[in-house]
């Protein structure tokens, strides 16, 4: 090894889902959106004259439309290049004291990356046997708390009962609830803002909104933590938001209809598909996502999951001990979710 090799970081990284390019292909791996943006947002005239400039740093147009669509004000909002851009910064800005943080076992995988990266000691809470979180494992001294509500890639959603006793057992660290699929379903802890200053919802354009590839996530909490976070933005790029996602998130954050309309139909979607999996076998934890967590008790989840992609069909398959049994599953239009359980039930057929 040469001497400047000791140098280097040596990181871990997160592996996102296979993103296959081509046509003819029905993409449940990543949590997206079947649908598109909304009109507004797909008809926006971008003024490219203006990409000469740098953006505004503070991305006020879309802080502000944020802040008033959820009641806050504008010193209670953080935007960033996604949700995994704002928790970065959350990690980076929040979890300092030297204490092991706590997050599930089996949660979002991103979680014990940064940690690694950002050297924050840490310590996964096992889930119990239906997947649950269990608050109690929350209540010892620790550096600092961290879950997503629904969780991923269970689907699973806290009721407001746990979330309370979570924060109620954690009034002197940060507790960060991820929620990236709360549109879903399940309950949100934004109306617990007034009572909790350590609480931190962090959110994310990229699933309800049909926007991942425009980078919008934010986070929202007291005036206290929202200015910690950009003290720590502004020391390391004061440019995350680009100008035009800017202007294509206030876009969709002014049409409300759209919005209710597509989750809507994708809630009506997997509850359909929840009923045809039982019929096939399946079994999965009652699911409040975009994404349904399912294991068949007699076709391993590995083999379901090539057979399917030789078909053109990709879902999320996570080789890892436990989920290793599961294929996580998104919510995609009512036709790829018919083509999908057409598979599964040839698939059946063709192995009993
Ligand atoms: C998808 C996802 C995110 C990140 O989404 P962005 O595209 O970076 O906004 C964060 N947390 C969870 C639990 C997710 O599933």
């Amino acid at each position: 090894m040469k001497k400047w090799e000791t140098c280097i970081r040596r990181v871990e990284p997160y592996t996102p889902g296979e993103q296959p390019q081509g046509t003819g292909i029905i993409k449940l791996n990543t949590n997206e959106n079947p649908y598109p943006p909304a009109p507004g947002v797909m008809s926006l005239k971008l003024n490219a004259a203006r990409y000469r400039l740098y953006p505004d740093p503070t991305a006020g147009d879309l802080v502000r439309e944020l802040a008033a669509y959820h009641g806050l004000s504008e010193d209670q909002v953080f935007v960033g290049v996604g949700s995994d851009d704002v928790l970065a910064m959350c990690f980076l800005t929040f979890f300092n004291s030297g204490l092991p943080i706590c997050f599930p076992d089996i949660t979002y995988s991103f979680y014990d990356v940064w940690a690694e990266l950002f050297r924050i000691p840490y310590e996964r809470k096992p889930l119990n046997d239906a997947f649950e979180l269990k608050a109690g494992d929350y209540y010892a001294e620790n550096g600092g708390v961290v879950f997503p509500n629904p969780n991923a890639p269970t689907g699973i959603a806290a009721d407001m009962g746990m979330i309370r006793d979570i924060l109620e057992h954690n009034r002197d660290v940060i507790v960060i609830i991820d929620e990236a699929y709360i549109d879903f379903g399940g309950e949100s802890a934004l109306p617990l803002l007034e009572e909790y200053e350590n609480l931190i919802v962090v959110r994310t354009f990229s699933k309800s909104r049909s926007m991942a590839g425009v980078r919008i996530g934010y986070a929202m909490g007291s005036s206290t933590l929202i200015r910690a976070l950009l003290d720590v933005k502004y020391s390391y790029n004061s440019y995350t938001m680009n100008t035009p996602s800017i202007a294509l998130g206030v876009e969709s954050l002014r049409d409300e209809a759209y919005f209710r309309e597509t989750i809507e139909k994708i809630v009506t979607t997997r509850e359909w598909v929840k009923k045809e999996l039982s019929a096939l076998g399946f079994t999965f934890p009652d699911s409040r996502a975009n994404f349904i967590f399912a294991s068949h008790p007699e076709i391993p989840a590995s083999e379901l999951y090539r057979a399917a992609k030789e078909k053109n069909i990709y879902v999320r398959y996570f080789d890892k001990p436990v989920i290793d049994r599961y294929l996580r599953i998104t919510i995609g239009t009512d036709d790829e979710m018919k083509a999908f359980i057409h598979f599964l039930k040839d698939e059946i057929t063709s192995r009993s």
